[in-house]
């Protein structure tokens, strides 16, 4: 995907301030972080949202997963933090490539959703 912005920071014509990185995933911190800690998990290659993901997804959006909290501990969440994948404009999404929040710090995040 030529223009996604996410796309372009794993093919580095983007700056990102990246703290985890292997084969099939790229994790960076939000660039407008809402707690102490937001890091921002995507896939490295494109998938436009949840809601495009495929059988064939499964290794990539398991490995999203299974480093969040090495992510958190590391960037200084130690006792837990939350994950938030938005779908679609119901879900608020506004960058159209997978990514998945961790965010977290000392304190805790707060209500799920505002009420
Ligand atoms: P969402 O509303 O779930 O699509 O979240 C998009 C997130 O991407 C927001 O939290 C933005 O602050 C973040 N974001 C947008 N551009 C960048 C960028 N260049 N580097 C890091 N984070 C970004
Ligand atoms: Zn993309």
């Amino acid at each position: 995907m030529q223009d996604c912005l996410f796309c372009r920071i794993v093919r580095g014509e983007l700056p990102a301030a990246k703290v985890h990185e292997d084969e099939l995933v790229l994790a960076f911190k939000d660039i407008q972080p809402q707690r102490p800690v937001h890091v921002l998990v995507i896939p490295k290659k494109h998938i436009t949202s949840l809601a495009q993901a495929t059988e064939d997804d499964t290794e990539v959006l398991g490995r999203m997963l299974v480093v969040a909290n090495r992510i958190a501990v590391d960037q200084g969440s130690p006792d837990g933090f939350r994950s938030i994948i938005n779908t679609g404009s119901i879900g608020g999404q506004e960058v159209m490539h997978v990514h998945m929040h961790v965010v977290g710090g000392q304190e805790p995040v707060g209500p799920m959703l505002k009420r």
